[in-house]
């Protein structure tokens, strides 16, 4: 049997998500749709001078306004006995060694052997350490920091998104897993979670292909299941810099407070990067649909505002009325054709609120002195109800022949009456909408 796709998204607690985040976020989620799997959220939290509370809440609240809901939740902070299991299992292996060396005296190991030309990877003194020596150590209260013996060989992937992958662990220093504190650094239990939690497929970032390496002959010397790894681009700035956590204006929740809809932030962080267009799709169950791993480019993801902009109007301009209902009603604007006439003039969903102005009032017709005439003869050859979209037209084409106006000196001075704007939605629309006696009482 095999086991249920299992997949985790493991954010830091130390900052808000910002759209580079979402990127791994969703293709976690978007792969646990499109595979009928389990998807967890691990807060990586052993920081914990860093990981805040308030972090933790806004990355659930920034998960679910994209429509994430976890399946279920750990946070490391909880599983230290976990942890703490497999450490001393790896030390009766002989995998885990105590280390005592200062930050100094490992600076000035780094320096001597970047001098003698050769890579600064740690030489292991603390494996050759006698008794006495630790006992020394010991009684001057230097605590030792844990280091995992590395096997030190080519270690060999099948990613699902870069192909076949070699990390080579000789060319690694053996990882502290354990700092002189006695806390946890990512490494161990993130290894420790996968294997606790059935997770399947570790997807993520590519600045994690390295560590890969170190994870999977950790995965091996606990006896765990190595699962399959897919590494996705990041999502980078213009000049392929990458999108930081403090870049305010990209977090989620600036993005959600800007008014972007959460479908067109999805769409930009996934498919960035991929051989898929960007394109509106209705929901995350249709995107799933569309994106596989295979898509992926191997090249960078860049990331442009103006696409994502343009992918906000796309999706609002197309949207339909049974999606926009539920949002309209607590605003008291719930109605189709109202919709249908002003969808297309919107930035942001919430521009429907000024734009709906324009039909329900209050408009302040603009006249100007040389439009009076004009006006009187639109007042007159207004049709006669009942109104459909035809009626513009037919308005327009009887005041063109009764007047010789033309072009903008035609529909200008009407939509400045009508409206009191210079620019706005269709009045083929938003006639019907006005009626014949409001659009009598603007007209004048
Ligand atoms: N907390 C890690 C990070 O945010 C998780 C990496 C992983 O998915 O293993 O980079």
């Amino acid at each position: 049997m095999t086991a249920m796709p299992t997949v985790r998204y493991a954010p830091s607690p130390t900052g808000r998500l910002h759209l580079g985040n979402a990127r791994p976020a969703l293709i976690n989620w978007l792969f646990a749709k499109a595979n009928a799997g389990r998807y967890v959220l691990r807060l990586d939290d052993t920081d914990t001078a860093r990981s805040t509370e308030a972090f933790a809440r806004a990355i659930e609240e920034d998960l679910s306004w994209l429509g994430v809901i976890p399946d279920f939740k750990v946070r490391q902070s909880d599983r230290t006995a976990l942890y703490d299991t497999a450490r001393d299992k790896l030390i009766a292996a002989g995998r885990l060694y105590p280390a005592y060396e200062t930050e100094e005296e490992l600076d000035s190991k780094r320096a001597r052997a970047r001098l003698l030309g050769r890579p600064p990877i740690y030489d292991r003194a603390a494996l050759n350490l006698t008794p006495e020596q630790i006992a020394k150590y010991d009684a001057e209260g230097r605590k030792p920091h844990w280091r995992f013996r590395l096997d030190g060989r080519p270690v060999q992937f099948d990613d699902l998104i870069k192909g076949p992958q070699t990390v080579n662990t000789a060319s690694m220093s053996d990882p502290v897993l354990i700092r002189a504190d006695g806390s946890y650094l990512y490494t161990l239990p993130s290894v420790v979670d996968d294997i606790d939690l059935g997770i399947t497929h570790v997807i993520r970032g590519e600045d994690h292909v390295s560590n890969t390496g170190t994870q999977i002959e950790i995965f091996e010397a606990l006896g765990g299941k190595v699962p399959t790894f897919a590494h996705h681009n990041l999502l980078t700035g213009a000049e392929g810099e990458g999108l930081s956590k403090r870049i305010g204006s990209l977090s989620l929740g600036e993005l959600h407070e800007a008014g972007y809809e959460p479908m067109a932030v999805a769409i930009e962080a996934v498919l960035t990067g991929t051989s898929l267009p960007l394109e509106p799709h209705a929901n995350l169950d249709e995107l799933a649909g569309v994106f596989s791993l295979s898509a992926v480019s191997h090249g960078s993801a860049r990331f442009d505002p103006a696409e994502l902009a343009s992918l906000n109007t796309r999706i609002l301009h197309q949207m339909p009325y049974e999606t926009a209902r539920p949002r309209l009603e607590p605003l008291g604007l719930a109605s189709e054709p109202l919709w249908l006439a002003l969808r297309g003039n919107l930035s942001v969903f919430g521009d429907i609120v000024d734009l709906a102005t324009l039909v329900r009032g209050p408009v302040t017709p603009v006249i100007a002195a040389e439009d009076h005439d004009y006006l009187a003869a639109a007042r007159d050859l207004l049709p006669a109800e009942p109104w459909d979209e035809t009626t513009w037209s037919k308005w327009t084409d009887a005041l063109k022949a009764a007047t010789g106006r033309k072009g903008r000196a035609l529909f200008h001075p009407l939509r400045l009456a009508l409206t009191g704007r210079e620019q706005g939605p269709e009045l083929k629309s938003l006639l019907p909408l006005l009626g014949r006696t409001e659009s009598l009482v603007r007209l004048s």
